[in-house]
């Protein structure tokens, strides 16, 4: 079992990794359940299908109710949230309620966001079931939904009171949802974690092979960067922008593509060559570490072809939510494990870095 505090001043939590959590889970939430009346899990039918009943096993004599959220972006809206809200008030939940969100990065996003404002607020505990929400989403406390006008345009900053990550249900993620997270883990290898980074070069066929051992090292040491980057930085004024090392271009992308073409675990994969190109390119990083980056992302595995036009990302960068003032924030590696911030790319070499991961074109893999 690994255990990661997440020190944020006023609302500490701990991150517990550990394989096979699901089938204790009333052990690890009996800290929580002191003054709690009710336990309301919030989860999609897959994640349920599949994983429901170990839960309730684990769950033991506790008391719940569970509320189902249908799957997909196209369901991460006000709608559902209003849907689910009125389910939690005809179950008899009050503010002594706690709520679980189990599943991926979606149900954990919603049924953090309806946590935060059920009757002004209740807990909500994080039982994340995707490689990308125990790596990332589950931490940190942003939560939301979309807006046809854009994704997450709507959240709050509600802390969950704990985050429980059993590495043993994904071995039922698909193949494409599974590698979707690993970009996410190269990528806090990447920014603050060369062991990490060392490790998934070191450690590939047992990852892929979903070995837990292995996973479970993977995702408590992302955990850990995630933990202690959130710590200095709870509402990403500074220092949490460098989890969006990637993102930049991949948010792009994926608007750009209308979010059908890319998950966003691989938009990032393509963000992060676009970030490491422009590193090279800029003198700020050497070119043999620009290639273990390039060709640790293409060894992740295949990311589908993307063909955009480059004015037109250019153009979404400017008026991303991210962006201030117009100007794109890019997240630069300087080496493995070290990042810096910078706000004056130039327009021609952010095309080129785009044309560079359409094409493939100048990049080491
Ligand atoms: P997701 O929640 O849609 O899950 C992907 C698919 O996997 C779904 O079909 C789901 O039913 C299925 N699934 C989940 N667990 C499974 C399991 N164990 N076995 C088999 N199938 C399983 O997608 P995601 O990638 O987990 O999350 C993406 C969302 O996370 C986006 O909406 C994004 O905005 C959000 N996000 C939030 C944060 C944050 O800080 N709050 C950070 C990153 C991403």
């Amino acid at each position: 079992m690994r255990k990661i505090s997440v020190k944020l001043p006023d609302t500490p939590y701990a991150a517990i990794v550990h394989s096979g959590l699901l089938r204790n889970l009333g052990d690890h939430l009996a800290p929580y359940l002191e003054s709690v009346t009710q336990v309301i899990i919030i989860t999609s039918p897959t994640v349920w299908g599949l994983w429901g009943r170990p839960l309730q096993d684990g769950l033991g004599s506790i008391s719940w109710q569970v509320i189902l959220m249908p799957e997909g972006e196209s369901a991460k809206n006000l709608r559902s949230l209003e849907r689910m809200a009125e389910e939690m008030v005809a179950t008899g939940a009050d503010r002594s309620c706690l709520v679980l969100a189990f599943g991926g990065g979606i149900v954990g996003d919603v049924g953090s966001f309806l946590a935060s404002i059920y009757m002004r607020g209740v807990p909500v505990i994080q039982v994340p079931t995707t490689l990308l929400a125990q790596v990332d989403a589950a931490i940190g406390g942003k939560t939301g939904v979309n807006l046809r006008a854009g994704k997450n345009l709507l959240g709050t900053f509600h802390q969950p009171k704990a985050v429980l990550i059993d590495p043993e249900v994904l071995k039922t993620l698909s193949e494409r949802e599974f590698q979707a997270g690993l970009y996410e883990v190269l990528k806090c290898g990447v920014i603050r974690n060369a062991k990490l980074f060392e490790f998934m070069q070191a450690n590939q066929q047992s990852i892929q092979k979903r070995e837990l051992r292995a996973l479970e090292y993977i995702i408590a040491e992302s955990v850990k960067v995630k933990a202690e980057v959130v710590a200095k930085d709870e509402r990403e004024g500074g220092l949490r922008r460098i989890l969006n090392f990637g993102h930049t271009v991949g948010h792009a992308l994926e608007a750009e593509t209308n979010y059908e073409l890319l998950l966003h675990g691989e938009a990032v994969g393509l963000g992060m060559n676009a970030a490491t190109f422009i590193a090279e390119q800029r003198g700020m990083l050497s070119k043999r570490e620009a290639k273990r980056i390039i060709s640790n992302v293409a060894k992740l595995g295949p990311i589908p072809t993307v063909k955009v036009n480059p004015e037109r990302i250019l153009y979404r960068l400017g008026s991303d939510k991210k962006t201030v003032g117009g100007v794109p924030h890019f997240v630069l590696p300087t080496e493995i494990g070290r990042v810096k911030v910078v706000n004056d790319v130039a327009p021609d070499m952010i095309i080129s870095a785009i044309q560079s991961i359409c094409s493939g074109a100048g990049m080491g893999a």
